[in-house]
């Protein structure tokens, strides 16, 4: 499961993820969008890991409350409020947590993932961050075990990740180019898969 260590040790890992990956998210942004993806994910969990790292938390909702603030705060783009809002459906329903199962996990991505579609009012196969996340929802809760469900989930997000290349975007940014968005990959989805990785990574 996850623990408040873990959802601290999931922000560093992610914190360090989108560092280490600003050129490659930026460049598949540059390709539909406006080239600012990596620029905006990892300034967001820069801030989320300064926060974090700062603070004491009794709970995992507090640690996810706290990533979320950092990412409203500091992304100026769509993502920003797309991935806050993510994080802080996920805190409403893991407060009060010290270990979540991967039960319960994978029922707060899910509240997460309908806070995004409230917002963004995107559906499958539109071209976004949804394309990695729904796939990587549906095999958290349909694995045997906790770590194969994990894999899974990982595994899923990558395959939704790719199946945005052909895809033709409906929302956001690339959404501006119609035909031209074809045969790139989604940022937003390229981000979602990363993150899911760093949560594989966090959950013992
Ligand atoms: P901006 O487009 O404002 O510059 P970013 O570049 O940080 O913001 O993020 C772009 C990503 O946001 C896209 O690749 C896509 O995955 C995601 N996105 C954009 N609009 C939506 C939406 N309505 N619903 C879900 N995801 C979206
Ligand atoms: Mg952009
Ligand atoms: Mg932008």
């Amino acid at each position: 499961g996850l623990t408040v260590d873990g959802a601290r040790r999931f922000v560093e890992l992610a914190a360090e993820a989108m560092e280490a990956h600003r050129e490659y998210l930026t460049e598949l942004d540059s390709a539909i969008g406006d080239a600012d993806h990596g620029i905006n994910m990892s300034r967001g969990f820069k801030k989320a890991l300064e926060k974090v790292s700062g603070g004491s938390y009794q709970d995992i909702g507090g640690v996810f409350k706290d990533v979320a603030m950092a990412l409203m705060g500091s992304v100026g783009g769509a993502s920003g409020p797309l991935y806050g809002t993510l994080f802080m459906k996920m805190s409403m329903k893991l407060a009060g947590k010290r270990e979540a199962t991967l039960a319960e996990l994978s029922e707060a991505m899910a509240e997460g993932v309908r806070g995004i579609v409230a917002l963004g009012k995107a559906e499958k196969g539109e071209k976004t961050m949804l394309d990695a996340l729904y796939p990587a929802l549906e095999a958290l809760s349909s694995g045997s075990d906790e770590a194969s469900a994990l894999e899974g989930a990982v595994s899923a997000a990558e395959e939704g990740m790719k199946s945005t290349i052909p895809m033709l975007a409906k929302k956001g940014r690339a959404s501006y180019l119609g035909e031209r968005s074809v045969g790139h990959q989604d940022p937003g989805a390229t981000s979602a898969y990363l993150l899911l990785s760093c949560l594989k990574e966090a959950v013992v």
